[in-house]
């Protein structure tokens, strides 16, 4: 199977990969640049010639870019400006590394709560929708034709909490370049109940009808420190928390997902983020022969 995880870059790009690789993984997550401020990335040649190297020698493939939390792409004015060049920034890193793509949370409108605190699943003013396609067309014209801009489904009150809206999104853009990423964790803070065979083949058929399984690019797979439909978005490692282990065991063995990345994004054991024993837990759900 395909199996890494969101990996430290201290050290370097290259650094991450050896560290994914160490704990069993062959595809990988990394921050291009602080997830938490607006710096952008610029790592030099020589960054990318190890880089580059260590994909090869440890066979580390796909490697995703996380964009920064900072991100709003529905912004406007500064944080508009911020955002969309934060990221026209780190796909055309994306492509001269070899890195597929960019995931990237939507970030969320400045108003659009209904009086339960929820968000409606569409905005009644659709002209706000217009912003954020404006933003996300002039990265996409400005970026590498073979990098992905993918979009992360939310669990909380943010933009692409249903995929309903992810749909409407994908639909106006219209940009195979524009994919998805389902996060676990988010889909359980959402209230998206995938723990039975039935209910997950629901799920990925309404996602195949309104998106396209094409447009599925990869899966973080992750466990949550909150309560089904809690609307919260902590992150657990596998098997420590709310998520019954049938979603794990589940999605990594259903037809239309077992093939894609799976990558974990988990406080780790130790606290220092992903390790060998998530890692070890997720394969173990695997059914067949084909563990590696
Ligand atoms: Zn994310
Ligand atoms: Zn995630």
């Amino acid at each position: 199977m395909k199996l890494g995880a969101h990996v430290s870059t201290a050290g370097g790009y290259s650094e991450a990969v050896r560290r994914v690789a160490e704990m069993g993984g062959n595809c990988l997550q990394i921050f291009s640049t602080s997830p938490r401020g607006w710096r952008p990335a610029k790592p030099g040649k020589e960054e990318k010639d190890r880089f580059k190297k260590a994909v090869k020698e440890y066979s580390v493939s796909p490697v995703y870019f996380h964009a920064s939390y900072l991100i709003n792409m529905a912004g406007s004015t500064e944080v508009r400006e911020k955002s969309v060049s934060s990221m026209i920034a780190e796909l055309k890193v994306a492509g001269e590394f070899g890195v597929k793509g960019t995931t990237v949370h939507l970030g969320s409108f400045k108003k659009g709560k209904s009086e339960d605190g929820q968000r409606p699943l569409f905005e009644e003013d659709s002209a706000v929708y217009e912003t954020l396609f404006d933003n996300i067309r002039q990265v996409l014209k400005e970026t590498p034709k073979e990098t992905l801009f993918i979009v992360e489904n939310m669990g909380m009150r943010k933009i692409g909490k249903s995929l309903e809206e992810i749909a409407f999104i994908i639909e106006n853009l219209n940009d195979p370049r524009v994919r998805v990423c389902l996060d676990t964790c988010h889909l359980h803070a959402a209230g998206v109940d995938i723990s039975t065979e039935e209910l997950l083949d629901e799920f990925l058929g309404e996602f195949d009808r309104l998106i396209g399984n094409s447009l599925l690019e990869f899966i973080h797979i992750n466990d949550s420190r909150d309560e089904f439909g809690s609307l919260r978005d902590r992150h657990e490692n596998i098997g420590e928390g709310k998520i019954p282990g049938d979603v794990f065991s589940l999605i990594v063995n259903h037809p239309k997902t077992k093939d894609l990345p799976f990558i974990a994004e988990v406080p780790g054991f130790d606290g220092r983020g992903p390790d060998k024993e998530n890692l070890d837990r997720i394969k173990a759900f695997v059914e067949s022969d084909d563990r590696d």
